[in-house]
């Protein structure tokens, strides 16, 4: 059959050679239809951080998928949509939260930025309507998303089309100072800022300070300007806390939440809204009514799968796993600093980042090809090799995988 699938991030001369053809998952394995098995080094796009299979979740689909696969949630609701939103308000450092469901962590975030704008529009101050991230943040690839993150490799033919009327630095050595100005500067136009919070994943799992993100929620308040948390690739357990914002101690006004929601069984997000800010929307005495919404918001199965994902979360107790983990990983990767062509190495819960030299450029397409033909599915960004596996792994597993990563680099640097 021919390939007539307009691939997401993938040069045609990746297509040429014929592209893999996954049929199966177990655990932190897929399976190719050739039987080749291969580690989900990178969680499906950070995404399952149950591993693949897991029973409770497929059972808790295949329920609900008998139950009730759809019903709208304009003027309607059904049980599981109904638990979910209490679920993630009660996750929230101060639950009186409404969420907003959409499918992709794009729409949740595009949801974010409008509520935002509409919250000051309802207020009667529509002047603050800017939406601002920071430098090389990443939100998704819609042109919303895009206006308040920005990866030039990715984005580059869109530069004329979103505008970005300012954006926060990268805080390299940590210092807040010059964003507080950008903040303060602009703080009569700006309706919102958002984060990802501690790691800048598409750039490169770029990692700032959770000191930085706690003056930056101060720095907000103070100015009345909203933050939004951007928790899509590190909600539920993958810096080490439930959410990365936890690290710093703050309440963010709006969290948006996908991927590991569901734990990458079912596409849902959802943009968790303070109720200071949902009050805003009341259709009395004016209409203030946020006409905004996806086909399928609050989709039942999408729920249910997130609520056997949550559950299983606080049943096997993912988070503190994946904390303990995250040291071993540490531990195992330190190593391949001795290496001469590793300029850098970054860790964050369980991700670890290895940062090979410049110069190393050509020989990443080898590396990943070799590490490929060994059954690990690595996806380096520029000169960067990084491990996001599900949580679920185990040490075993772990230490499998940065044994193979570090020897191919030895190999081919
Ligand atoms: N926000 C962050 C921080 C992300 O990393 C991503 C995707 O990687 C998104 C939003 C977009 O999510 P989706 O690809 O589900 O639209």
């Amino acid at each position: 059959m021919k390939n007539r699938i307009f691939h997401p991030y993938t040069p045609f001369s990746a297509i040429e050679k014929g592209v893999p053809n996954m049929v199966r998952g177990e655990g932190i394995y897929l399976f190719d239809d050739a039987g080749n098995r291969y580690v989900d080094v990178v969680s499906s796009w950070w995404a399952c951080a149950l591993g693949h299979g897991h029973p409770q979740v497929v059972k808790a689909i295949q329920e609900q998928a008998g139950v009730l696969q759809h019903s709208i949630t304009g003027s309607l609701t059904h049980p599981k949509v109904l638990e979910l939103a209490d679920r993630l308000a009660h996750l929230m450092p101060t639950p009186e939260r409404h969420s907003v469901f959409a499918s992709d962590g794009c729409s949740a975030v595009e949801a974010a930025l409008k509520i935002a704008v509409q919250y000051w529009y309802n207020l009667g101050r529509p002047e603050k309507n800017w939406l601002i991230g920071m430098d090389q943040g990443y939100h998704g690839d819609s042109l919303g998303a895009l206006g308040v993150g920005f990866v030039d490799g990715f984005h580059k033919p869109f530069a004329k089309t979103v505008s970005h009327p300012a954006k926060l630095p990268f805080p390299t050595d940590g210092d807040f100072e010059p964003s507080r100005k950008v903040i303060e500067q602009h703080k009569d136009k700006l309706a919102a800022v958002i984060v990802e919070p501690l790691c800048l994943g598409s750039a490169g799992m770029k990692m700032y300070s959770a000191g930085y993100l706690g003056k930056l929620a101060d720095c907000c308040t103070a100015n009345d300007v909203l933050l939004i948390v951007d928790e899509v690739a590190m909600g539920f357990g993958r810096t080490g806390k439930r959410f990365a914002f936890n690290h710093a101690g703050i309440d963010p006004d709006m969290v948006c939440v996908g991927k590991a929601l569901t734990a990458g069984y079912m596409p849902l997000s959802a943009c968790i809204v303070k109720d200071k800010i949902y009050d805003t929307f009341s259709d009395t005495p004016e209409d203030h009514t946020f006409y905004h919404g996806n086909t399928f918001a609050g989709h039942p199965i999408g729920c249910a799968a997130a609520l056997a994902a949550l559950d299983i979360y606080e049943a096997e107790d993912t988070v503190a796993r994946s904390a303990e983990m995250a040291e071993k990983l540490k531990q195992w990767m330190l190593p391949m600093a001795e290496l001469e062509c590793v300029k850098e190495l970054r860790f964050l819960g369980m991700i670890g980042v290895v940062e090979l030299n410049l110069d190393t450029k050509p020989l990443i397409a080898k590396i990943k090809q070799s590490l490929f033909e060994q059954g690990y599915l690595f996806r380096p960004l520029g000169t960067m090799f990084y491990l996001m596996p599900p949580l679920i792994i185990t040490d075993d597993e772990l230490r499998a995988a940065v044994y193979a990563l570090q020897q191919t680099i030895e190999e081919f640097c």
